[in-house]
């Protein structure tokens, strides 16, 4: 006897009845997705009338003249706009509940912390974000244990990619900051401080043992750190160098925080796969960047929730300060990069403004020159590559992870309908429907 029973999270289930007990089993059952519209961003084009084959997690074909086999079960997207899992390149969902200041950090206990970032991770997947690439935490090696939680499947969340800790130098824009200097900060909030190039490479060994998935380092001052200035130069290129270096020997990449043009500039000559932020890029630096296929992941929205907590009174009154005039200076050169042809990939800074909120960077994103597919295209597609996960995530193609969201209408047309995405699957389990 066999009958299938569609679970709480939406997975599909087998049970078998049979003579020496209860046997479940989640293999071999084939689901298939009838899409209206399909959006692909490898090619960016919109395919219609498609249907997707899913099987253990994977997509198995995907096309227009498909065989949906008898015992599949169907989903009908036909009335809506299917896309691949969105992905957020730039997230700090193991910092805990969403707080203006990271002194913050020093009321809670590493374990307070860390459960105050379950809902944080459910957050994101819910709104149609199936993949992150997590760039450090305050509490090091959290990130780790959220990514590996959520595999294990004992909490929900995207698919995480993780830095394991800031890679810093001390009193730098990554550091714990803010305290009397003859506080001694326990180890997870001092673990990426480095300051040489052999100390860097040291914490980079520590990071890949540890089961970091790519690097952070800070190659400027910082908004959101005391004591931090956002114009300056923090690790040296030569420290940059030894950081891209070390960490190709784990086969490692590495994303550099960056708002001063040098900064950016050193992280780019360094060999980094992206710079973060990016705020006062130049135009030798958007050259630099074009020259050597690095990515900008620009946050370009987080500036509506700085300045809306500042106005509250929540942000703390340095960080405003650091803030003057770079949030528009930062989106008039995220226009300049894209009209330059420069690598863009969707990164939101997750965290600055609540969780689950980061599809509202998309419509800043066309505002200030992308076409929409290139906004999708930046949070797929490119944001896969940069990952360099092409082969599992970013578009709906065969061998890849059924990861899939929708919306009612076409996002072409009004990009701020991926603010309210209405289905989520991520490996073949729905999430949102
Ligand atoms: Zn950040």
């Amino acid at each position: 006897m066999m009958r299938r029973i569609l679970t709480a999270g939406g997975a599909i289930v087998a049970i078998v009845a049979a003579c020496c007990g209860l046997f479940i089993s989640a293999a071999a059952q084939v689901t298939a997705i009838r899409a209206g519209k399909l959006i692909d961003p490898d090619s960016g084009t919109v395919l219609i009338h498609q249907t997707i084959l899913i099987r253990d997690g994977k997509i198995e074909a995907v096309g227009s003249d498909l065989v949906i086999p008898s015992s599949a079960t169907v989903i009908d997207l036909s009335k809506m706009t299917v896309l691949p899992g969105l992905i957020d390149c730039h997230t700090h969902l193991a910092d805990g509940a969403h707080e203006s200041d990271p002194i913050s950090q020093f009321k809670k206990t590493g374990a307070q912390i860390a459960l105050e970032s379950v809902p944080n991770a459910q957050a994101m997947l819910e709104s149609g974000f199936t993949t992150v690439r997590d760039v450090g935490t305050y509490r090091a090696l959290g990130d780790i244990a959220l990514r590996d939680a959520i595999q294990r499947g004992d909490i929900i969340g995207p698919h995480m990619f993780v830095a394991g800790a800031y890679v810093t130098i001390s009193g730098g824009a990554g550091a714990a900051t803010g305290l009397a200097p003859d506080i001694t900060l326990p180890w997870d909030l001092r673990y990426g401080e480095a300051n040489s190039p052999w100390e860097v490479r040291q914490v980079i060994r520590k990071l890949a043992h540890a089961g970091a998935d790519h690097i952070k380092v800070l190659s400027s001052g910082a908004v959101l750190t005391h004591g931090s200035n956002p114009s300056s130069q923090e690790f040296t290129l030569e420290e940059l160098h030894a950081a891209v270096d070390e960490a190709s020997h784990f086969g490692l990449r590495v994303e550099a925080h960056a708002h001063s043009p040098e900064g950016i500039k050193n992280a780019i000559r360094a060999g980094v796969a992206s710079v973060e932020h990016a705020t006062q890029i130049d135009s030798e630096g958007i050259a630099l960047a074009k020259q050597n296929g690095t990515y900008l992941d620009m946050d370009i929205y987080d500036e509506e929730c700085i300045q809306e907590q500042g106005k509250l009174g929540k942000m703390p009154k340095d960080f405003l300060e650091h803030d003057a005039q770079l949030g528009q200076v930062q989106r008039e050169n995220f226009r300049k990069a894209v009209a330059a042809g420069v690598k863009m990939s969707f990164g939101t800074d997750a965290g600055v403004c609540p969780y689950g909120t980061s599809a509202k960077q998309f419509a800043f994103m066309v505002k200030y020159g992308m076409t929409p597919m290139q906004a999708i295209q930046a949070a797929t597609s490119s944001a896969a590559d940069l990952l360099g996960h092409s082969n599992e995530v970013g578009s709906i193609k065969a061998g890849k992870y059924a990861d899939v969201v929708a919306v009612a209408g076409d996002p072409l047309a009004d990009i701020r309908l991926l603010e309210n995405i209405q289905f989520v699957m991520k490996q073949g389990k729905i999430y949102k429907q």
